[in-house]
């Protein structure tokens, strides 16, 4: 207000006016340069502000880390893009990276940012500028893709799966991940925004539950699955207290003798209302809900009786990852043994890869702790995960189970045979003794003699069993007059020079 001022003086001048008037005239003109260069500053400000929102908004649209859009904006784009109509179908991609969080845990924070921009580069130059794509949250992505006959979107879902597949070497790390991808099909003016977004999220966990697709298409059938997730939660917990579950034994059998030498605990659930479900999906059910602990400790409970019962054959439990990794996991099993009065020897617990790669230090002190007490453990499905060597000199166990996908061309293929003969080797060299599993015939059995494996199991020897059925089979043990036989067969040419090396 104050820089108007001289204006309103001239006015009340009068006759002095003539005398006065220049030098008002020097100061107005002063204060009209002053109040121009306020309003030019003022205006300046204004456009300075108006930028400064303009980022403000643009940085509350933008994912810090990569770049992208985030999830505010990516749900802008999409309502926008159903609101506009016309003709024309798109699709809404739902990306989820696999192990991220190990990346995170076991190389830290700025190498996983480093993998998420990696990430985001590699699905920039795959998708057309015009396709939107976003990070929607910690390491998911999201795209909308215009779909056309020329464009299948199922090419485009197995070409990221391929592009994120490929290692990362990011600050001299090699970074290996995988990703799930989910996708809902949406129309203009048909679909909502929101529920297009839940479609991809649901198919998306659909893939990531999947043994065999890393990518999904929705469907309602995956609805369902969701509603009977949630029911079979509910059902478990009932099982559990109700004892509705049973375990089965597997034998395992020494190479030589043929002598049960321990039997594998085998979790069933035979009356669930979906009919018997199997433990590789019944696992991942509790692990993902929680009830991994009750179940685990009612497993262990189970098998300690069973132990029991057996007197002096080992029993060997799966233990979950999760249940593993649990604090005091090693405290809960010492005391369980205590309760029962079962000779620690007497319990193998068979552990996953899975166990290990985030949590390696945690994993060497458990593992300890058990092998302290006397408990076997021992590496299961050796040669499906990372296989890493370094576990192997770092942990401590006492057998390596050779996984029984190992199996399908040993004795077909000259390779195959020679990697299992190289395993055996290699857990020979660190003094395990060797399980190999899923032997479904007789010359399996025979070539696995001849390369020295210690332990045989699968359905040529014994499928998984109820307690009184392995009594029967210790009692009246065949296994020796079945590998004598087996021994007499002719084996395939190959499988002979692989075996005499
Ligand atoms: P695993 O520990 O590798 O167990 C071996 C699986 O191979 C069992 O499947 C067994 O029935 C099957 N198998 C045995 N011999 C043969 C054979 O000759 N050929 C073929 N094709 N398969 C054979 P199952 O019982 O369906 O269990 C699958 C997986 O579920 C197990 O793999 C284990 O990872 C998990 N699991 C089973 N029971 C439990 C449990 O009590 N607790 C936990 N945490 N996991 C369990
Ligand atoms: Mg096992």
């Amino acid at each position: 207000m104050s820089h108007f001022e001289p204006f309103i003086s001239v006015a009340a001048l009068g006759d002095l006016s003539l005398i006065v008037l220049p030098v008002v005239c020097v100061i107005s003109a002063a204060a009209l340069a002053r109040g121009l260069a306020l309003r030019a500053h003022v205006d300046r400000k204004l456009a300075e502000m108006g930028e400064r929102e303009l980022e403000l908004e643009k940085a509350a649209l933008t994912d810090a880390v990569t770049g992208l859009k985030n999830r505010v904006a990516f749900s802008k784009e999409l309502e926008a893009l159903i609101e506009r109509g016309g003709q024309g179908e798109f699709a809404v991609l739902f990306l989820d990276l696999d192990r991220f969080k190990e990346v995170n845990d076991t190389l830290g924070h700025k190498i996983g940012d480093g993998l998420l921009k990696g990430v985001a580069t590699r699905l920039r130059e795959l998708l057309p500028a015009e396709d939107v794509l976003a990070r929607i949250g910690g390491d998911e992505f999201a795209a909308i893709v215009r779909v056309d006959p020329a464009r299948r979107v199922d090419d485009l879902a197995i070409a990221i799966v391929e592009a994120v597949y490929e290692p990362f070497l990011i600050e001299g790390h090699v970074v290996h991940v995988g990703a799930s991808v989910g996708i809902a099909k949406g129309m203009r003016r048909t679909s909502s925004a929101e529920e297009l977004l839940r479609q991809a999220d649901i198919a998306m966990y659909d893939a990531k539950f999947s043994k065999t697709d890393s990518f999904r298409i929705f469907d309602e059938r995956m609805s369902n699955m969701i509603a009977l997730r949630s029911s079979m939660r509910s059902e478990l917990e009932k099982a559990i207290r109700e004892d509705e579950l049973s375990l089965k034994y597997q034998p395992v059998v020494d190479s030589h003798t043929g002598e049960l030498s321990s039997a594998e605990a085998l979790l069933r659930w035979p009356n669930s209302s979906q009919g018997e479900i199997s433990p590789g999906d019944l696992i991942p059910l509790a692990e993902e809900s929680g009830q991994i602990l009750a179940l685990g400790g009612w497993i262990l409970d189970k098998a300690l009786l069973a132990v029991r019962e057996l007197k002096d054959v080992p029993v060997a439990v799966n233990v979950s990852p999760i249940q593993f990794r649990h604090h005091g996991f090693a405290t809960i099993v010492g005391d369980k043994l205590l309760a029962t009065g079962v000779a620690p020897e007497l319990l193998r617990l068979e552990i996953t890869e899975g166990v290990l790669i985030s949590h390696m230090d945690a994993a060497k002190s458990t593992i300890r702790q058990l092998r302290q007490m006397g408990v076997v453990v021992v590496l299961d499905d050796f040669g499906t995960g990372y296989s890493s060597l370094s576990y192997l000199q770092n942990l401590d166990f006492d057998y390596m189970k050779i996984d029984k996908s190992f199996m399908k061309d040993l004795g077909r293929r000259q390779l195959a045979t020679q990697i299992m003969r190289c395993v055996i080797e290699l857990g020979h060299s660190l003094e395990l003794k060797v399980v190999a599993g899923g032997i479904e015939n007789d010359w399996q059995a025979r070539l696995l003699q001849l390369l020295n494996c210690d332990y045989l199991q699968g359905y040529f020897l014994g499928a998984p069993m109820s307690l009184e059925d392995l009594h029967a089979f210790r009692a009246n043990n065949n296994i020796h007059e079945k590998l004598n036989r087996a021994a007499s067969q002719e084996l395939p040419d190959l499988a002979v020079r692989v075996a005499n090396g």
